[in-house]
């Protein structure tokens, strides 16, 4: 299978409209990098077919496809609604209550038994995405809220509801996350990715259970709460990658700050050498249409240029008409973009007292030497996977290949910025294998005879220490 290779990432969410094996491969075909398995929704066994599928695509194929696990967090929600939907207007009083009743035009029923506790006079309540306000007027703090509606419409049944006035107090992860996170760890996805984080003890709880469970899944914060925007610092130095959440974070935030957000967060995250991934409405208008519009082919080019390592696609690839042309129009997009925007070759000032420095400081080095020598491919040996996440970091121009014995690598780091993967485990002398894995990239036509090449390891072999070493060499 032919896959034509973009720095920046795609991940896909799986669905109806690409969930089979015929539909998945032809996703990768197009470029897509990862899938999102959406705990939202969806049957455990539908979840189990989609990650046998693309285990057999990887297999088939040689790719390295990698599957995140999304939990569906402590989603508020209300519960069903009499006749399947009741309209509110304007300036209307009404009942927010959680007693299991089914919601009716003047009495919502929400199955969020903290609602009355959480919110105060004054706050707002917004629900389905902020489509619809209400005022809070009173609570009695226990079962019943009286608010007053601020923009009407029709309520729909187990429709979101966000509190962005509001603490919170639900627990970062519910029972079902807990249950799912567990079904994801049996099946060994790569990565996890938790909603509505607000701090540091969410990320360091879902690491918790992952290291208990002695799993290695990586965790990806999605930011869609003003707390976390709040415990930004934090919550990027504990997690592994975040997610620009910018759903529920403009409903939360109010869309006119999502931009500026995302820029801040990206940039954040590639200072700390953390993937960060830019979702939700990419290529909105291609579920149904063929074709994007101008702005979403400009959001796309933007996230790129901003410095995501990853584009993320929703509902466009789960249950979108036309999921091929969109990853097609997006891959398009990418690498218009990266073929004439400066996006590469950044620097940084390092911490020198930080205990990776000499490492970090090693790798920026490589990617300066690369810079001036305009170097074809740094090639990077890691076990654990930090130098090729400090490699991404620096955004060389060069091609980041990428060599390492722990198979679970090849494909969780294919989420991340720039980085191919080749499986090694024939570790003999430096320059024995610098020689073989040069054969290797010669014979695969990843390299061609006089290209510049840097390699970096860590010498002696087999010792287990960060990165020591950088080599010029010409193939
Ligand atoms: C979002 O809110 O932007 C998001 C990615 O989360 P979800 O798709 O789970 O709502």
């Amino acid at each position: 299978m032919e896959i034509s290779f973009n720095n920046t990432k795609i991940l896909a969410t799986v669905g109806p409209a690409s969930n089979s094996f015929e539909r998945l491969q032809a996703l990768v075909k197009e470029g897509v990098n990862a899938f999102r398995l959406n705990f939202s929704h969806g049957e455990y066994s539908e979840h189990l077919e989609v990650i046998n599928r693309v285990r057999d695509i990887n297999r088939q194929f040689n790719t390295s496809i990698c599957l995140v696990q999304d939990l569906q967090g402590p989603k508020i929600r209300l519960g069903d609604v009499v006749g399947g939907g009741v309209e509110i207007k304007e300036g209307q009083r009404i009942q927010l209550v959680c007693d299991g009743s089914v919601s009716t035009q003047n009495r919502l029923s929400t199955i969020y038994e903290g609602l009355a506790n959480d919110v105060n006079p004054g706050d707002m309540i917004l629900l389905d995405d902020g489509k619809l306000e209400l005022k809070v007027i009173s609570t009695d703090k226990h079962m019943t809220v009286e608010a007053e509606v601020v923009y009407g419409g029709i309520v729909k049944p187990r429709k979101g509801i966000n509190l962005p006035d509001s603490n919170v107090s639900a627990p970062s992860m519910t029972e079902k996350d807990i249950q799912d996170l567990h079904f994801g760890l049996d099946n060994d996805v790569e990565w996890v990715a938790l909603s509505f984080v607000r701090r540091l003890e969410d990320i360091n709880e879902i690491k918790r259970i992952i290291k208990e469970r002695g799993k290695d899944t990586r965790v990806i914060a999605k930011i869609e709460k003003p707390e976390a925007i709040t415990n930004i610092d934090e919550i990027i130095a504990a997690t592994d990658a975040i997610m620009v959440a910018r759903g529920d974070l403009g409903v939360e935030v109010g869309m006119e700050k999502v931009p500026m957000i995302q820029k801040m967060l990206v940039e954040k995250s590639n200072k700390a050498g953390k993937p960060v991934i830019v979702a939700t409405q990419m290529m909105e208008s291609m579920i149904v249409n063929p074709r994007p519009t101008r702005a979403e082919t400009n959001d796309v080019a933007n996230a790129v240029i901003d410095g995501a390592d990853c584009l993320m696609l929703s509902a466009e690839t789960a249950v979108g008409a036309y999921p091929i042309e969109t990853i097609r129009s997006m891959s398009l997009t990418i690498r218009m973009v990266e073929t004439n925007a400066d996006i590469f070759n950044k620097s940084y000032v390092l911490n020198p007292h930080s205990n990776t420095f000499y490492n970090d400081s090693l790798v920026a080095s490589a990617c300066y030497l690369a810079r001036d020598t305009n170097a074809h491919a740094i090639i990077g040996m890691t076990k654990s996977g930090y130098t090729a996440f400090q490699l991404a970091k620096h955004r060389p121009k060069s091609n980041v290949f990428i060599f390492t014995e722990n198979e679970r690598l090849l494909t969780t780091l294919n989420l991340v910025w720039g980085v191919r993967g080749f499986y090694y485990n024939k570790f003999e002398s430096t320059d024995a294998t610098i020689t073989d894995i040069k054969e290797t990239l010669l014979e695969a036509g990843f390299i061609k005879k006089g290209d510049v090449f840097i390699n970096t390891a860590s010498m002696p072999m087999g010792e287990q220490k960060r990165t020591n070493m950088i080599k010029l060499s010409i193939a």
